[in-house]
């Protein structure tokens, strides 16, 4: 049974004008073109094909909010590093993607995929660099493990814990497998409802400490 029963899709936004109305919580999930990040918000959501996996990598230039429960989201940020897309494409990524962390009041975490085959790109440490300029917690899920051996997995998981250090989370995931969809889940619904473990707090702009924030102002 899915924690989120009622989970539909939004509006995929092309300009900031689309984004949804910014009350409530949401966490945004992104990653390089495939990464596995549309398999992951599926099996994150339960749905079989919430998100459109991508039969053409770096095809999808948009943010695509999902709702799960009222107020509460996922938002899809689009692929990164795809080496085909153009320079006017990219240019649009940048400046839809960086709009979307400038603005964005109910973000409470942002999800980054890597292949744990291909960790740590330099557009993946963009990406981090993005995330941490909100002052959310970020975590790293390393996509595919299923890929991998048990040793394999645990060694990548200790490189990528060293070079994030205190930065952010990681954890090994498998949509294939199941490895690590329970503990993703938990981490999602936890930033949702606004409870975050002591270790990973950081300061926070906001001074509400309750999950619902009034909706007024603003
Ligand atoms: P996106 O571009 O990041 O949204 O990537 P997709 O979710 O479309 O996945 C890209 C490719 O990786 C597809 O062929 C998926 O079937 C494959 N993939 C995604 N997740 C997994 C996984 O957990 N294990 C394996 N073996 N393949 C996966």
């Amino acid at each position: 049974m899915s924690a989120y029963p009622n989970v539909r899709f939004l509006i995929s936004a092309n300009r900031r004008e689309q984004f949804v109305t910014d009350i409530g919580a949401e966490v945004a999930v992104a990653g390089r073109s495939n990464a596995g990040k549309s398999t992951a918000i599926n099996a994150l959501t339960q749905r079989k094909s919430l998100a459109k996996t991508s039969k053409r990598p770096g095809a999808t230039r948009l943010i695509n909010f999902f709702e799960l429960e009222p107020d509460r989201r996922l938002v899809d940020l689009p692929g990164y590093g795809y080496a085909a897309v153009t320079g006017e494409m990219r240019r649009h990524w940048g400046q839809l993607v960086e709009a979307y962390f400038e603005s964005r009041r109910s973000l409470k975490g942002v999800i980054v995929v890597m292949d744990i085959r291909h960790p740590m790109t330099p557009y993946d440490l963009d990406m981090l660099g993005l995330a941490q300029g909100r002052d959310v917690p970020v975590h790293v899920l390393l996509t595919k493990a299923d890929k991998l051996g048990r040793g394999a997995i645990q060694q990548t998981l200790a490189t990528v814990r060293r070079e994030l250090g205190s930065a952010a989370g990681v954890h090994a995931f498998s949509a294939h497998s199941g490895l690590g969809v329970g503990e993703a889940r938990g981490r999602l619904d936890a930033w949702l409802a606004g409870r975050q473990r002591a270790e990973e707090r950081v300061p926070e702009k906001e001074t509400p400490a309750g999950p619902a924030e009034p909706a007024g102002e603003d």
